[in-house]
């Protein structure tokens, strides 16, 4: 069905335009005033899909996007060149490079919490090093994915960028069709489809995947700060974001101030009366309202409960008195309910977690950095903040993704870069000399190769 954009692509791909830096720049700076021209459609379209504040459709879509475009501007003629890398003395005379080529056409697949985010951040990693591209952006945003098509087909040829509208099947047709490189965002369910699809051609894959991401609030933390960084975390996007902490490990002395600031801070970000706040962001479809509400019965209402279901919203809520074994344990929650654990030792947090899947993120309040240490040495993580939550997201400098079932692969600056490239090893030899003592019939060969390679 996709045949034809593919070999299009591929033909494009092979006439080495996109290789040239000054094209990379060029498209990146289309991109970039696109988005810019495109920005208050873009708003009105994520208010339509999420009812997305005109805040958060900026702080963390459009922004995050336009930000790291002119990072990637800044510094691309610099990621892109060959790099010398050093010569071992065996092969004295030769010298030794690292070329970053692009793969050929990329494929995006991408989901629909931040779906103009999740889909343009990864296509700036693959123009900045080379590729064509096909996204096939989330069906259960259609106004997002739509601006985004439009967005895209007024800046760029097909056979150089397209996007492809449509759910499961356009997904299940592009993956039938041979790419150079998938780049997949959404649930580890999904992940590994892609994988086994990806397996047919052996195309090289990033899965940008979720799960639950804890977060500990141990008993020297920060009270009101953590309070206030938790609640934003968790309850931006209504809690759609992959990393947004999942679950509180909240150490027992400090349970009752913690809720209590923890109240006050969500009063204060999302309204008395969150319900009626006009910009909180609602849930993507009634097929998640639904498993979300049947979520709220576990434990204790702390905090919130409340729902609407016509509009698809619910209160920022907090589940006490929650173990390991209630249902809201079991997978990632993807919503603004709040499980919280208690604990009395670190040792039972690093247990609990290590009996689970990798998480995608973590987060640490603590101020003692022995306590920082123990946790950063014991658990495996994609990647996370101590005293802070969902920030290291935004960090050019820190590349993002998961490890085990919460993904493969990471992205955002450099890492974008590096990602969509493949870094081919080069030596250059000399031909003034041939050193002799490699060939079979050098008189000592064995003996020097011995005094080498030992
Ligand atoms: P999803 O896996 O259901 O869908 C993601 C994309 O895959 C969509 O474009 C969809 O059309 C396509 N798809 C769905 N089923 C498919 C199939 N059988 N074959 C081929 N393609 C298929 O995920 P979602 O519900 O859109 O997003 C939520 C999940 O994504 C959560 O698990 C969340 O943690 C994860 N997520 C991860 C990140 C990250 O950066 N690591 C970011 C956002 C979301």
């Amino acid at each position: 069905m996709y045949r034809s954009l593919m070999d299009r692509q591929r033909s494009f791909f092979r006439t080495n335009k996109t290789k040239e830096i000054a094209f990379r720049l060029n498209a990146l700076k289309s991109l970039q005033s696109a988005v810019k021209q495109y920005e208050n459609q873009l708003i009105a379209a994520l208010k339509e899909d999420l009812n997305k504040s005109e805040f958060e459709a900026y702080s963390t879509e459009i922004g995050v996007v336009l930000e790291e475009i002119r990072f990637t501007l800044k510094h691309l003629r610099s990621w892109a060149k060959p790099r010398r890398v050093k010569t071992p003395l065996t092969h004295i005379g030769s010298k030794s490079y690292l070329y970053s080529e692009p793969y050929g056409t990329a494929l995006i697949i991408a989901p629909w919490n931040y779906p103009f985010q999740l889909a343009a951040a990864p296509l700036i990693g693959a123009i900045a090093a080379g590729n064509c591209a096909v996204i096939k952006p989330s069906e259960l945003t259609p106004k997002t994915s739509e601006v985004l098509a439009r967005l895209i087909k007024e800046h760029f040829p097909e056979e150089y960028i397209s996007v492809v509208l449509g759910g499961v099947e356009a997904s299940e047709a592009l993956l039938q069709e041979k790419s150079d490189y998938i780049f997949f965002t959404g649930s580890p369910a999904v992940g590994r489809i892609i994988m086994e699809a990806a397996a047919k051609n052996l195309t090289p894959v990033t899965l940008e995947l979720g799960g639950k991401s804890p977060c500990i609030v141990h008993e020297d933390a920060d009270i009101k700060l953590a309070a206030k960084r938790i609640a934003w975390g968790k309850y931006t996007n209504a809690g759609q974001t992959c990393i947004a902490p999942d679950y509180l490990y909240l150490h027992t002395s400090i349970r009752d101030s913690f809720l209590a600031a923890f109240k006050e801070a969500a009063a204060d970000l999302f309204g008395l009366n969150p319900l009626e706040n006009p910009s909180f962001t609602r849930i993507v479809s009634e097929k998640h309202f639904l498993r979300l509400q049947s979520l709220m019965g576990d434990g204790e209402i702390f905090l919130g409960g409340g729902t609407d279901k016509k509009r698809r919203v619910i209160e920022p809520t907090v589940l006490t008195n929650i173990t390991w074994k209630d249902s809201i344990m079991q997978d990632e929650i993807f919503g603004p309910i709040l499980p919280v654990l208690e604990y009395t030792n670190l040792d039972e947090v690093i247990e609990g977690i290590h009996h689970h899947p990798n998480p995608l993120s973590l987060y640490l309040f603590t101020s003692t950095p022995a306590v920082q240490e123990q946790v950063l040495n014991s658990i495996s993580f994609g990647g996370g903040c101590i005293n802070d939550t969902v920030y290291h997201f935004a960090s050019p400098h820190l590349p993002f993704g998961g490890v085990g079932s919460s993904g493969i692969g990471a992205y955002h600056g450099k890492g974008s870069f590096d990602t969509f490239s493949h870094h081919k090893g080069v030596l250059k030899q000399t031909n003034l000399f041939d050193i002799p003592f490699r060939y079979p019939n050098a008189k000592n060969g064995l003996k020097r190769i011995k005094m080498f390679l030992k």
